[in-house]
């Protein structure tokens, strides 16, 4: 069984070097990546192109959160839970599962319990794994697993633009009609605030119907996005057109990033989601000081040293 558990957290939080007992700090240590596009460090260059720095061309460790956590433990099981027989797909199934995938990501990654709580006796624990159980539960108000078959779970897409543009991202869920109708389904866990979510949220949607039009050469009928912790759903009718447009928008990020990427000038842009910047200590618009620009990675070859999700799921 694939297990999102390690690509989500190492994915969406930045790389983690490949010998987990290497330094950080040592470029040397860290597994070459050929610089794409994902929904979330489009997100961070439209943001503050540092923080696209810091992310996806230094690559920082960061610290997850419980919210992070939880989101992936949230995930892992929303995935397994349609591997069941549909009629056994039920609330009391889906929180049975929290307590061994939680288990089972911190038998991967063991300095997750020491970071997110004072140990494995810490007495916030159990309540902290209700709570995904409670995300779960809402799960269940939103759509009935037990109709459903869906064509993939957490789907790798990847796919190069006429640009050169290389896109890739996950994709929660995709359902597909017996018409051949597609629905992209994204499962959000998160309690950011509604507009920037939302925002970030729509842009993510774009994206995967954009790489699904380029690896399907269909449009996806519908984009759905469940709120988990406010039990709402948003869906979207993207046409081909808006994602053609969409298209020449990634376009010019990336251009962006590419002219940033030759100089090393990646600016800061400071504004209140700083405080939710991981990388604070190094931002020289708080009186940090970046480390030095490892420079853009530019050798494609090097590509196929790459762990891919697949790999790293074993
Ligand atoms: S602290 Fe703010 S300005 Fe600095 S890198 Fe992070 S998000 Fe950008």
């Amino acid at each position: 069984m694939r297990s999102p558990t390690l690509t989500t957290v190492s994915d969406s939080l930045a790389a983690a070097p490949a010998d987990p007992g290497a330094d950080p700090a040592d470029p040397a240590a860290r597994p070459w990546r050929r610089p794409a596009l994902s929904p979330s460090r489009a997100g961070d260059f439209k943001q503050c192109p540092l923080l696209y720095r810091f992310r996806a061309i230094d690559r920082l460790p960061e610290r997850p959160t419980r919210a992070q956590v939880r989101g992936t433990v949230v995930h892992a099981v929303l995935e397994r839970l349609y591997e069941l027989p549909a009629v056994q797909r039920v609330p009391a199934a889906a929180r049975a599962m929290v307590s061994p995938a939680w288990e089972e990501l911190t038998a991967l990654e063991p300095e997750l319990v020491g970071q997110l709580f004072t140990g494995s006796d810490d007495p916030e624990l159990p309540g902290w794994l209700e709570s995904a159980g409670a995300l779960l539960e809402a799960y269940f108000r939103l759509e009935d697993p037990r109709r459903l078959e869906p064509e993939a779970r957490e789907l790798l897409v990847e796919t190069e633009l006429d640009s050169g543009l290389l896109l890739r991202g996950y994709i929660d869920r995709i359902d597909v009609a017996p018409t051949g109708q597609l629905r992209v389904i994204d499962y959000k866990t998160g309690a950011a605030p509604r507009q920037v979510a939302e925002a970030r949220a729509l842009f993510q949607m774009k994206f995967y119907a954009l790489a699904l039009l380029h690896l399907r050469g269909i449009v996806p009928t519908q984009l759905r996005l469940l709120y988990l912790a406010d039990t709402e759903s948003l869906t979207y009718e993207p046409d081909e057109a808006e994602l053609r447009r969409f298209e020449r928008t990634l376009d010019a990020i990336w251009v962006a990033i590419l002219a940033a990427g030759r100089t090393g000038d990646f600016r800061p842009n400071p504004s209140r989601l700083c405080d939710w910047c991981s990388h604070k200590a190094l931002c020289p618009a708080w009186d940090g000081t970046p480390p030095e620009y490892p420079g853009w990675p530019e050798d494609p070859a090097a590509a196929g040293a790459e762990e891919t999700p697949v790999d790293r799921a074993g």
